[in-house]
């Protein structure tokens, strides 16, 4: 009917975590355009029904098998029409179904790519957050978004700013992404073998999950960002830059061969992403504060990052480089070794060694499968896995 929207369902994959949350409550601010019609999460079962008690989904998934009686009990007593579902196959085929319009790809890690890709596969409007999907898989989750007509609007902060600076339809000749540093910048790497979890996952300027607060110490989280780049925006790796910008209120710039620079600036807090995914190509309110300049200091600063004191960013380099499998090495033995650090296991400089030692033990291999990248992953993670348990000792 002219001049009524239709209510856009929007799956929220990762519901219990950072993002998810984040997107949630910018769904919550537009009751009259947006639903929560699907939330799954993991493990944090008690956690997922707080939020179905709260958004009142259609579907809640959970990951692991055995909180599914507690979630489907769980629904049942607070009086929730909300249906209960375990297992991969049953969230991609939700992801795939009538049951939205829109998903939120925010599960952590390549356990987020069988839904990722279900997205895409089904046309869905794609706000992609799970960046590991896009490292391990690009070429094929791309080349689904293409065929299958999948909007797919980055989430990533960098590569959400981009998107918005390429709204015209001009090709970027360079992309520069820019990066906090992390809570370690300016260390040097005798300084840094002692750091601990705590220490690394105390993210200056961003609230993150656990995963992505370590990446952002070590600089993978930008070395995976670079390959992102790479696939969503087809540049090549001569063609993206890294800046270190402290305020971390420019979330990147773009080229064009005009000699324009676009930027795109904000505070850092994901729900603007989030909003823009949401409402593109429609502005939405986000509960993002305006950014007064002024009030944030009336500084932005630049500075090359340290590629010696922080190894990954090159070797994330030197994968997207080598292409075919090697960025599903570096992404599987990056997994393994954050976990390791995390769990006390591993010393923080272990996780570039990790990442190496693997990369040098599994050269690249052509990567035309969604098998075969499987398969690699798999690989890479025992070796990763066999490698931590040699030198964890130094820990
Ligand atoms: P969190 O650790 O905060 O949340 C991860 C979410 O994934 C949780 O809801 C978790 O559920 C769920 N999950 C984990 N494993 C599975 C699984 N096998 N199946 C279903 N759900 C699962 O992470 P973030 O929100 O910080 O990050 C999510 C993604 O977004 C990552 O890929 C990250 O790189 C990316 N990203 C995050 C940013 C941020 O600001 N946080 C910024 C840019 C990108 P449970 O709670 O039950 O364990
Ligand atoms: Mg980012």
């Amino acid at each position: 009917m002219a001049g009524v929207l239709r209510m856009q369902r929007v799956a929220v994959l990762g519901a219990t975590g950072s993002i998810g949350t984040s997107a949630l409550d910018v769904i919550a601010r537009h009751p009259q355009q947006l639903c929560a019609s699907v939330l799954a999460a993991g493990s944090q079962v008690d956690a997922l029904l707080a939020l179905c008690r709260t958004h009142a989904p259609a579907h809640a998934v959970i990951a692991d098998a055995a909180f599914y009686p507690a979630l489907r009990d769980g629904l049942q007593s607070a009086g929730l029409h909300t249906q209960a579902h375990t297992g991969d196959a049953a969230l991609q085929a939700l992801v795939a179904s009538a049951a939205c319009d829109t998903v939120v790809a925010a599960i952590v890690g390549a356990a987020g790519l069988p839904s990722t890709l279900a997205a895409a596969r089904a046309g869905k409007r794609l706000l992609l957050a799970n960046k590991e999907s896009l490292v391990l898989a690009g070429d094929l989750l791309m080349q689904a978004a293409r065929t299958h007509g999948a909007v797919i609007v980055p989430i990533d902060s960098e590569h959400n700013a981009i998107f918005q600076c390429l709204a015209d339809g001009n090709p970027a000749a360079r992309i520069t992404l820019t990066a906090s540093g992390g809570p370690f910048r300016g260390w040097t790497r005798e300084h840094l073998a002692a750091v601990t979890p705590a220490q690394a996952v105390a993210h200056p300027k961003w609230s993150m999950g656990p995963k992505i607060s370590v990446d952002s110490a070590s600089l993978m989280n930008k070395g995976l960002e670079v390959i992102e780049a790479h696939h969503l925006f087809a540049v090549a790796a001569d063609q993206i830059r890294v800046l270190v910008h402290p305020q971390s209120l420019v979330h990147s710039l773009v080229d064009f061969v005009d000699g324009s620079t676009l930027a795109q600036l904000g505070l850092p807090d994901m729900r603007t992403a989030l909003a823009v995914g949401l409402g593109w190509p429609q502005r939405i309110a986000s509960g993002v504060a305006p950014l007064d300049l002024l009030a944030q200091g009336g500084r932005l600063e630049f500075e090359l990052p340290d590629v010696d004191a922080f190894p990954c960013l090159a070797l994330a380099y030197a994968a997207m480089t080598a292409g075919g499998t090697a960025p599903a090495v570096l992404n599987a033995a990056n997994e393994e070794a954050v976990s390791a650090f995390l769990q006390g296991r591993l010393g923080f400089l272990g996780i570039p060694d990790t990442v190496a030692a693997t990369l040098d033990a599994m050269p690249a291999q052509p990567a035309d499968t969604i098998e075969t990248l499987l398969a690699t992953d798999a690989r890479a993670r025992t070796y990763a896995r066999q490698y931590i348990a040699r030198v964890g000792g130094y820990a």
